[in-house]
């Protein structure tokens, strides 16, 4: 068995991944890079050249996981693509979303040909489906064993669908962590491993160099965010809360709905629009399929209002207000982004932001800056008084660091390959691992580097 890094090594990025067991090929994810363009937002397809390429295995559907599937279909095009039933709805709905967005950024620019909404229906048409903990059997035209390369999903606990993958063949065995959350969310149980051990584990590090201390759990940031909210209530004001249309969006509205179902808050307007929303649905389709912390919630029962309709009135938001929108990371000419502007001039009122933001995003800008100091979004926006509250919460959808090193301690991996992390993350884990289980091989994941699983 070999494994073989296409794109989202010693990034999170563009996560793409190839494995090759007796001349069967199977990708791992097939991502684009959010914040970068053209053929550079791609994985290294052409280190598949001359490599078969029997099936792609979609851990997820977030955008770094799963936007340039269409791509490497275009260029294989009966790839056997299979996922979670709950991963292939999703993508049915953010695939049509990228392709819209791709059409636009790319209309004038011949680095990438975007793909099409009927190239996504075809392609979602072919994708096949698989339950958490069944096996399914990978056997490519040329593959030279009698034993079929066996693959399993596992609830990887980080957005609905998401999913770990087992591979194994003749003895040998790979689990690839994809996204993966040990804890708890509002929705989201957390990660369930199959049995150990494995030969080697592919190990996200997204929290790799981010102390324990600063993650608080989900019931405490939960706890927090009350406090807050009802500190701007009390002053008038209303809240915006950016967040991704997948994951976080269904998640906080579950929480927002927690707290003014208990009194904790109170019963304030809250406010909802777009792909998030459709996203809802299919989470609320698969509440009962799935392992949830409350199969009752149902998200599109919660009484919420849209965002649009306010915008197209010409009024603004009657204070006090939740505003829920996209995107997470205040990207420009999304919703979070043309609200957080007009939030900024809001006295009294607060926008809490909840996730990790990227230094190349506005929402990195953001939470750096405080009520009375000025913030300039981005460089062609002149810089603005800050004249509302800026308060991040940590409300994570992925393993602390100590969380990831419970995997290797219960998988028992002979090598640990580590991927999804900047520099700084990798090498706290690589050192973490190798303190507590000197015997394991540690690799750094490189894009065209193969690693032997022997
Ligand atoms: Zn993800």
């Amino acid at each position: 068995m070999k494994f073989l890094p296409l794109g989202g090594a010693g990034d999170i990025g563009a996560s793409c991944y190839y494995v090759e067991a007796a001349h069967t090929g199977i990708v791992l994810d097939c991502g684009m890079h959010p914040r970068k363009t053209g053929a550079e937002a791609l994985p290294r397809f052409d280190l598949l050249t001359g490599r078969p390429v029997d099936a792609v295995l979609i851990t997820h559907a977030h955008q770094d996981h799963l936007d340039a599937l269409p791509f490497l279909v275009q260029t294989a095009p009966h790839v056997r693509i299979v996922t979670t039933p709950q991963t292939r709805a999703l993508a049915e709905l953010t695939l049509h979303n990228a392709a819209g967005i791709l059409q636009e950024q790319y209309a004038d620019d011949p680095t990438i040909t975007p793909y099409t909404h009927q190239e996504i229906d075809l392609l979602v048409q072919s994708m096949e489906w698989r339950s958490y903990n069944d096996t399914f059997d990978i056997a490519g035209y040329r593959h030279q064993s009698p034993e079929p390369v066996r693959a399993s999903f596992h609830d990887a606990g980080h957005i609905l669908g998401s999913a770990s993958v087992l591979l194994r063949h003749e003895g040998r065995s790979l689990f690839f962590t994809g996204d993966i959350s040990v804890g708890k969310q509002r929705l989201l149980i957390g990660a369930s491993l199959p049995p150990g051990p494995v030969d080697a584990l592919v190990l996200e590090c997204t929290h790799g160099a981010t102390d324990s201390q600063t993650l608080p759990s989900w019931s405490q940031e939960t706890k927090r965010l009350a406090k807050e909210a009802n500190a701007v209530f009390g002053r008038g004001g209303s809240v915006l809360i950016p967040v991704f249309a997948l994951g976080k969006m269904q998640e906080m509205l579950a929480t927002v709905f927690g707290l003014i179902n208990k009194g904790a808050i109170p019963d304030v307007p809250v406010f909802t629009a777009g792909l998030g929303k459709k996203i809802c649905m299919v989470y609320d389709k698969n509440r009962y399929a799935v392992p949830v912390a409350d199969s009752e919630v149902e998200l599109l029962q919660l009484p919420q209002q849209n965002i649009f309709d306010v915008q197209r009135s010409g009024d603004f938001f009657q204070a006090p207000c939740i505003v829920l929108a996209a995107s997470g990371m205040v990207v420009e000419g999304t919703t979070s982004f043309g609200l957080t502007k007009r939030w900024l001039s809001q006295k009294g009122s607060a926008i809490f932001t909840v996730g990790y933001m990227d230094p190349s995003t506005p929402g990195y800008t953001l939470i750096a800056a405080r009520r009375g100091g000025t913030i300039q979004l981005t460089q062609t926006l002149a810089p603005q008084t800050v004249e509302c509250d800026i308060i991040p919460f940590r409300f994570s959808a992925h393993s602390r660091r100590e969380e990831l090193l419970s995997i290797v301690d219960a998988l028992r991996p002979n090598r640990v390959i580590l991927v999804h992390g900047d520099e700084a993350a990798i090498n706290w884990m690589g050192s973490a691992v190798l303190d507590a289980f000197p015997a394991t091989k540690v690799h750094i994941a490189e894009i065209g580097k193969e690693i032997e699983i022997s």
